[in-house]
């Protein structure tokens, strides 16, 4: 994937601050962060989303995740972490190379994603529950 920008960065053809590295995995700060210490972990194979990913990318993916994760919290001394991952363009996906975002949390910090949750209509749970127990 030669204009991928983060197959770039796995193939050192420009640079990012690495913070981790497998055979596998690499992580790296996120170069716009919403709060410092907000890292990407990215498998370094080229997929786009989770639906094309194959399984074992994504177990090691979730090893880094869990991993760098946990060490962003002890550095940054955040009280929290958000793991984000956001799949097409329509989710808000802008680079087509599939990525987690891990981003600390502090009391306070000013982050927060809109969540319109609301109650679905009578018999609607239902409909929906059988149409994706339907497509798996
Ligand atoms: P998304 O909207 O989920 O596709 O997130 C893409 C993220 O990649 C954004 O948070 C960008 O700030 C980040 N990003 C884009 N280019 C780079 C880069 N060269 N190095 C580090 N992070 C980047
Ligand atoms: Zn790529």
């Amino acid at each position: 994937m030669v204009e991928c920008i983060f197959c770039k960065i796995v193939q050192g053809e420009i640079p990012a601050a690495k913070v981790y590295e497998d055979d596998e995995v690499l992580a790296f700060l996120d170069i716009n962060p919403i709060l410092a210490g907000h890292t990407l972990v990215i498998p370094k194979v080229h997929c786009e989303t989770l639906a094309d990913a194959a399984p074992s990318v994504l177990e090691a993916c979730m090893r880094a995740v869990k991993k760098v994760g946990c060490a962003v919290m002890d550095a940054m001394a955040a009280e929290g972490l958000n793991v984000l991952q956001n799949n097409f363009e329509v989710a808000g996906q802008e680079i087509d190379h599939l990525h987690f975002h891990l981003i600390p949390r502090f009391r306070n910090d000013g982050f927060r994603v809109p969540w319109p949750a609301k109650p679905y209509p009578d018999g609607e749970l239902e409909r929906v529950q059988e149409k994706i127990r339907g497509a798996l």
